[in-house]
């Protein structure tokens, strides 16, 4: 897409001559007395100007500068040294834009020499490393951009160093630049060094024929650097200015006796886009120049930055109004009262400055007086922006004007810098604001907020210059006594907690520290202590403690720390005799420890069977008792053959009227809640034939048994049948032939 054509361009076919170093170039390729309408088809469709080295023949720039010219007419253009601006309002900020283009693109001949690709890359990667060039390039930007309210970002597109390699011709985006740059042959060494489009197409050709004189490195590349200024300067609408007597960066000869933008350049970028104060044309976007304090002046210009070589032309500064309706506002504070002084210089010089005339060659005759250009006045105000306190218009033109003697209070205030009615360019200037009176005090250290623990001490500190009175306050109430640079809280309790300032002062004024907080930290607060604990061998055993604001957990056992238990439970997963003791937990934070309760921890074990049961024989009726000795039983259970015995529950059992059916094996089972233990079995005979119960069997007892079986006497029932019977008889003769 061919970039927009802007009609009634105040921009001029400019060219540089100078008959005095160097050697002739040859003739364009294009052929500069070629018919300008046969090549429109390859050149952009925009005016630009083609720049000269030093030395190019007169005739060969006339030839150059009629062809230019010629195709130029189309845009209506007048002649002034200066020309358009990049789009927005005269003397207001501007970003603009910038990319090289890939080598290799197309460029047309637009100066009459042949169409061919871009080989920026190829030829200046000979002369120096990419970084190198590019950060020659990157500080032209930087130059136009810290001496005025313009301001470049440079486009590369897809990680590379160069932008979308769109057509030459393509206006600027999000992946090219509004200015492009590329190189290629335009008339080989010398002669034309480069071309370049005046705003809104700004797009720059370095001649490839000139590689050489690009590649010195004299000065920090500055005839590079200084070809790539002037060029910028066209690009971003300027003319040629000529002069015999000032050595102008934009003058039709290209000078490496100085470094970039000079006096008349610093004047044309802040009429075009406003100095670096950005807009500041009303009290609400003043420029806020900080505290103004006794002793130590505010200076709006300068220092005005220095170029990478060499030195800054005389009379600049980088703050002008930029035209004499345009209006600069500052505002600054007071901390004390001061006797305000306000200083105005204006910057400038008398030196010729024309215009180029279509032939190349320079026009005569014209002076320039910069340092008259406006009458400018100072005038403060109010923190209300339109209390006006004081003024100063008296000095003519050219002349310092001072405001001097204004008594101002502490608060906020404006000071506008304005001009009379005059010449529509702009005027730099120098700016100081002084004060003098008493000295506030200063300070120079602030307290610090602190953390501490209850008990501990707390102490801020405040360091000022200039202070004899302090006052400490909490919550911004005054501390009665609190009456020096620090203060110590020796024991800090909860309530202490709060904000603390302190209000610096001397007889001129007070200053007010900035606050700092104290932080009342305590030890960790136990709200659930741990519980004792009776685990059967084998169980888990658990022990936890809650509190609020612990940080850290210790558990103990008899006192001695638990590798590892460090958290709120502490967790024994299958307890032993071995961990019966006492448990507490020691509860930290950064303000100590804490030591909950103790709790212990009791371990059973089962029931251990100490002495076992002995049997024995009984006779008949007769009585056996049996018993069974164990450590840590609760319960008993005597069993016969196995079987439990209904109520035979304690730890001895006694069989009373012992009969036949009594006879058998018998054990204990003893328990307690962690387990059972079982006795030994004792075997208990039933001696049915120890009849009369004397402890021996012999005829006595036949006797005995004789008589109550003869009677029929159920004391013969001896089998228990309820019968006495032969059944009875059988049965005592077996026993007492068996011997019992
Ligand atoms: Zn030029």
């Amino acid at each position: 897409m061919l970039k927009n054509v802007v009609r009634g361009l105040t921009v001029a076919a400019a060219l540089l001559a100078a008959p005095v170093f160097g050697q002739v170039a040859s003739q364009p390729a294009g052929g500069v007395d070629g018919n300008a309408g046969d090549i429109l088809g390859e050149q952009e469709n925009a005016p630009l100007i083609v720049c000269f080295a030093e030395g190019t023949d007169e005739k060969y720039v006339a030839q150059v500068s009629a062809y230019v010219a010629a195709f130029n007419e189309q845009f209506d253009m007048q002649r002034y040294q200066l020309g358009t601006r990049w789009s927005g309002s005269q003397g207001t900020p501007r970003a603009v834009t910038w990319s090289f283009v890939p080598d290799g693109l197309s460029i047309p001949g637009s100066a009459g020499e042949a169409t061919s690709p871009s080989d920026l890359f190829a030829k200046m990667d000979t002369k120096f490393t990419r970084a190198t060039w590019i950060g020659h390039v990157q500080s032209c930007f930087d130059r136009w951009q810290e001496i005025s309210g313009l301001s470049f970002t440079r486009i590369t597109f897809g990680g590379n160093d160069w932008d979308d390699g769109a057509s030459f011709t393509s206006s600027g985006n999000a992946s090219r630049g509004d200015i492009r740059i590329g190189m290629h042959n335009i008339d080989g060494a010398n002669g034309i060094l480069a071309y370049a489009f005046y705003p809104s197409n700004g797009n720059m050709v370095l001649d490839s024929g000139d590689i050489n004189n690009f590649g010195s490195t004299t000065n920090v590349a500055r005839f590079f650097r200084n070809t790539f200024m002037h060029e910028l300067g066209h690009a971003i609408g300027f003319d040629h200015v000529c002069s015999n007597n000032s050595n102008q960066l934009m003058e039709p000869f290209l000078s490496t006796s100085f470094d970039g933008p000079r006096h008349d350049e610093f004047r044309a970028v802040q009429r075009h886009y406003g100095d670096t104060s950005g807009t500041i044309g009303t009290a609400a976007t003043a420029r806020n120049l900080g505290n103004l304090i006794s002793g130590t002046p505010i200076n709006v210009g300068t220092p005005v930055p220095n170029p990478d070589s060499g030195t800054n032309d005389t009379q600049v500064t980088i703050s002008s109004l930029d035209d004499d309706g345009e209006l600069d506002w500052y505002k600054f504070t007071t901390t004390s009262p001061l006797t305000f002084t306000a200083t105005l210089t204006p910057y400038g010089k008398t030196y010729d400055d024309n215009s180029q005339a279509a032939s190349g060659s320079c026009n005569t005759g014209t002076s320039t007086n910069s340092l008259t250009i406006l009458n400018m006045r100072i005038d403060v105000y109010a923190a209300d922006g339109t209390t006006l306190l004081g003024s100063a218009s008296s000095a003519a033109a050219g002349a310092v004007e001072t405001l001097s003697g204004l008594s101002l209070g502490v608060g906020t205030f404006y000071v506008k810098i304005s001009a009379a009615a005059g010449t529509s360019q702009s005027q730099l200037y120098l700016l100081t604001l002084s004060g003098t009176g008493c000295t506030a005090p200063t300070i120079t250290g602030q307290p610090s907020n602190l953390t501490r623990c209850v008990g501990t001490s707390a102490t801020f500190t405040v360091t000022a210059t200039n202070a004899t009175g302090y006052q400490w306050r909490k919550n911004t109430v005054n501390i009665g006594g609190a009456n020096s640079s620090s203060y110590t809280i020796a024991s800090v309790v909860a309530g202490d907690a709060a904000s603390y300032d302190c209000v610096v002062s001397n007889s001129c004024s007070n200053v007010t520290s900035n606050a700092a907080t104290l932080t009342v930290n305590s030890t960790a607060n136990i709200t659930g202590q741990p519980s004792n604990q009776t685990k059967c061998s084998g169980q888990s055993a658990s022990f936890s403690v809650t509190a609020t604001g612990a940080t850290g957990y210790q558990w103990r056992k008899n006192t001695i720390n638990i590798g590892g238990a460090t958290s709120s439970t502490y967790t024994i997963a299958s307890v032993t005799t071995g961990d019966v003791g006492s448990y507490d937990c020691v509860v930290s934070n950064s303000c100590g420890n804490v030591t909950s309760n103790a709790a212990t921890l009791a371990v059973d074990v089962g029931p251990t069977i100490t002495v076992d049961p002995t049997g024995g024989s009984v006779c008949r009726g007769g009585s056996i008792m049996l018993s069974v000795t164990a450590t840590g039983a609760s319960g008993y259970q005597w069993r016969q053959n196995g079987s439990d015995i209904g109520g035979a529950t304690s730890s001895s059992y006694t069989i009373i009227n012992a009969q036949l059916a009594d006879a058998g094996n018998y054990d204990c089972v003893v328990t307690n809640g962690c387990g059972t233990d079982m006795s030994a079995a004792a075997a208990v005979v039933v001696c049915a034939a120890d009849f009369n119960c004397d402890g021996f069997v012999n005829g006595d007892d036949y006797d005995a048994f004789a008589e109550l079986f003869e009677s029929g006497d159920l004391g013969a029932d001896i089998n228990g049948d309820g019968f006495v019977n032969g059944d009875d008889y059988d049965a005592f003769s077996e026993a007492f032939d068996a011997g019992c």
